[in-house]
């Protein structure tokens, strides 16, 4: 692969994206997961905690001092109007992180797939950014038992799926598909299949996905 080129990774909550990532890694690509960026703008001392602690008050912080996650997510997940104010702190914060990555992959001559995963990204309209978009996606009840092994409660689960856009939307605008209903391992499968459309598509320049 002569260049390099961007691919957004997105999906609904807890339908794979993490794990279809691994795969890509694992085959070569470079990974940004922007929500481990996200996570990481929450930890004290970064800018965005700061603000976040000044918008949403003491209350939200743990003992030790940490935000506490469940706590904040449960407020803005209750409440349209303070998820957006949370996005807008934490959401520059994110794209400056992931861009200056990109940068320094660039400067150091890097050549290959860049997959960036990031779960809103139809919802915060980046499709543009990208040489190609893929959705892993799965059934709604399938999310739901996942979130539940994850701790969360109906109502929690409810929350989340419903903060996003539907499945099917994210599913029909993207370039690429898996469906992640399966084993892990029908899933890598359908991952090896899509890097090798990338690695065929990507040498002949342009945008991929026209
Ligand atoms: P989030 O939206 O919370 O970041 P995600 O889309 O990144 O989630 P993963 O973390 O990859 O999703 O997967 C969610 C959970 O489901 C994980 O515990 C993962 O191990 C499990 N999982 C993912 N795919 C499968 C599969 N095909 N079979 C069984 N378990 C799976």
């Amino acid at each position: 692969m002569d260049k390099l080129i961007q691919v957004g990774l997105t999906g609904g909550i807890a339908s794979g994206k993490t794990t279809a990532a691994a795969t890509l890694a694992a085959l070569g690509a470079h990974v940004i997961d922007t929500d481990e960026l996200a996570r990481r703008a929450l930890d004290p001392g970064e800018p965005a905690f700061e603000a976040t602690v000044r918008v949403f008050g003491r209350e939200i912080l743990k003992a030790d001092g940490a935000i506490d996650r469940e706590r904040l997510g449960n407020i803005v997940f209750a409440d349209s109007r303070q998820r957006q104010r949370l996005n807008d702190i934490v959401h520059p914060e994110v794209r400056a992180a992931w861009q200056g990555e990109l940068i320094e992959l660039k400067r150091a001559g890097w050549r290959g797939v860049v997959v960036v995963v990031i779960p809103l990204l139809y919802e915060v309209a980046v499709q543009d950014w990208f040489d190609a978009v893929i959705a892993v996606g799965c059934a709604e009840t399938t999310q739901r038992r996942r979130l539940h092994e994850r701790g969360l409660n109906e109502a929690q689960a409810d929350a989340r799926i419903r903060a996003q856009l539907p499945m099917p939307v994210k599913v029909e605008r993207a370039d690429f598909v898996a469906w992640n209903e399966c084993s892990q391992a029908v899933l890598e499968q359908q991952m090896t299949r899509i890097w090798k459309r990338l690695e065929s598509l990507a040498p002949a320049g342009g945008n991929i996905s026209n």
